[in-house]
């Protein structure tokens, strides 16, 4: 079968420079350290460890970037899901500021890893966070002024005026411009840590589900033909995986988001909408966010689902919310539509960390996982090698279980969702 369509279908999957297909684990291997999950997380604690000398295994139910690594908007944003000032009351300032460095630095590495492998996967400078009501321009504001000043990281303010020179679309206020995130093609980055881990000695087991995890001195995985006996095991798998480590189940929650590509518009016509070709944001708890992408396309994120039902009629609606920013484009079709899961947690905030001495995890990237997951992927390796402080800092934010247990919690989030949407719609 042609690599590209043993993926769901999609403008990544379309325009990916695939791998050959990984092996089936079979029998036992053995170990210094074995990851479940083969995305952004997985691959990068995968490359560190490999690269320090460690004997490490991946195993991957699907194939390599098929999660949330190989689907998103490709938006490369320093900070994290829930916001700093979110952050900040949950730890304090000064440990909420060393995250943001932490961040800071995990975008260094992100693109000193593209430069290093020579990933190719279209890095591009640039963000906008776009506020469409007054109280999210207050609000954005405040976040230019607190990012300036308390976190030392340069962003500026634009004017209506300002943003319209770049962004031909009427619907925005203004924006907090932040030039050192961006945007990336995310399979072309997730196969390309891949090739690197690889090369680095790793060894990825495709289409090898693991089944259980066996806690003790000498971890053991299990798939369905085979197992692995490991000194460390780490925890990637994101949303969907289940069953591994109950305690982690339960804390966060899998949300379905979607995105769409035009077919392609010509150079001119895709220069017009986003000349400096940043990527771009709104604000809104249901966010649209959109890029171009390298064939002159636009790449038009947008919609949730709460219910883990995907929305009816998603390409139509996905249309109209594109022409909503975009009415220039009421004659471009959109090509390909494709949706993946993000793992919410409560507070929006990360989650990583180590179930017992030797099992480590990392979650809750809470849709904002593109910097974060290279970093817990960092973090997790020198925790391995005998440096924890930076993982512990994480640690310590607290993480609550989604109330209502497994019956429950997916229609009180669906409505607790309602409110946030409806209070963006109101004011
Ligand atoms: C549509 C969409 C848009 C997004 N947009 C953005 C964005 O613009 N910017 C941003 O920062 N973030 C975005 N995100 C979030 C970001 O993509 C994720 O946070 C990030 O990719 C998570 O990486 P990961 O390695 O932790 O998980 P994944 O990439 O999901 O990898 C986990 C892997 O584990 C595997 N797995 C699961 N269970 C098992 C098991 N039992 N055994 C073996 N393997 C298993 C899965 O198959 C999967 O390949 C988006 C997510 C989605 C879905």
């Amino acid at each position: 079968m042609n690599a590209q369509n043993t993926y769901p279908p999609s403008w990544y999957a379309a325009s990916a420079t695939h791998l050959a297909e990984q092996p089936v684990l079979q029998g036992r291997v053995d170990a210094d350290v074995c990851i479940l999950g083969a995305g952004y997380t997985g691959l990068s604690a995968a490359l560190e460890l490999a690269e320090a000398g460690y004997r490490v295994v991946v195993l991957e139910a699907e194939r390599i970037g098929w999660g949330a690594s190989g689907r998103n908007g490709g938006q490369a944003i320093v900070g994290f899901g829930c916001g700093e000032t979110a952050l900040e009351s949950l730890v304090g300032f000064d440990d909420a500021r060393r995250m943001f460095d932490l961040s800071r630095e995990g975008l260094q590495w992100l693109q000193a890893r593209i430069r290093k492998h020579g990933i190719a996967c279209d890095w591009r400078d640039g963000h906008a966070s776009v506020p469409i009501k007054p109280r999210q321009q207050r609000e954005l504001l405040a976040m230019v002024e607190d990012a300036n000043t308390r976190y030392d990281y340069p962003v500026q303010w634009w004017s209506r005026e300002q943003l319209r020179e770049q962004l031909a679309s009427d619907r925005y206020l203004g924006a907090l411009y932040d030039p050192h995130s961006g945007h990336l093609h995310p399979l072309e980055y997730a196969l390309g840590l891949a090739r690197a881990a690889l090369a680095a000695g790793v060894r990825i087991f495709e289409h090898s589900k693991a089944t259980a995890l066996v806690r003790g001195d000498k971890p053991v995985f299990r798939t369905a033909q085979g197992e692995v006996h490991c000194d460390f095991a780490v925890l990637a798998g994101n949303a969907l995986v289940h069953g591994i480590a109950p305690e982690l189940d339960a804390k966060i929650m899998p949300v379905g988001t979607y995105i769409g590509a035009t077919v392609p518009l010509g150079e001119e016509r895709a220069q017009a909408l986003i000349r400096n070709d940043m990527a771009v944001a709104d604000t809104n708890w249901a966010l649209d966010y959109f890029r171009r992408s390298r064939d002159h396309r636009l790449l038009f994120g947008g919609r949730a689902s709460y219910s883990r039902l995907a929305p009816p009629d998603l390409r139509g609606g996905m249309a109209r919310r594109m022409r909503q920013v975009f009415p220039q484009l009421a004659d471009v079709e959109i090509e390909y539509v494709w949706g993946g899961y993000i793992d919410i947690s409560l507070n929006r905030a990360p989650h990583f960390g180590r179930l017992t001495p030797n099992v480590y995890f990392a979650q809750g990237f809470s849709g904002h996982g593109v910097i974060a997951t290279g970093l817990a992927g960092k973090l997790i390796s020198e925790a391995i090698r005998g440096q924890s402080e930076r993982l512990d800092l994480f640690a310590r934010i607290p993480h609550r279980p989604f109330p209502g247990g497994r019956a429950l919690r997916t229609p009180m989030l669906v409505a607790a969702m309602a409110w946030f949407k409806l209070r963006d719609a109101l004011w």
